[in-house]
């Protein structure tokens, strides 16, 4: 299933931080990669999402095919 997330979402997940589930704001980020890489992935679709408890940021690449 995909899902396409544009706008901010707030969800529970694991915070690696907290130790615990805690609230996360999720964000859908497309960055641009174009540092030493192949060019043919100049652009990668991010999973950013911060707990809203201690403010802890990850990114998740989600092009994991
Ligand atoms: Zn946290």
């Amino acid at each position: 299933m995909i899902t396409r997330d544009s706008g901010l979402r707030d969800r529970t997940e694991e915070c690696s931080a907290c130790r615990r589930r805690t609230q996360h704001q999720v964000s859908i980020e497309v960055r641009a990669e174009s540092e030493g890489k192949n060019a043919a992935f100049s652009r990668e679709p991010y999973r950013v999402t911060e707990c809203l408890v201690c403010g802890e940021t990850t990114n998740t690449r989600m092009n994991n095919a």
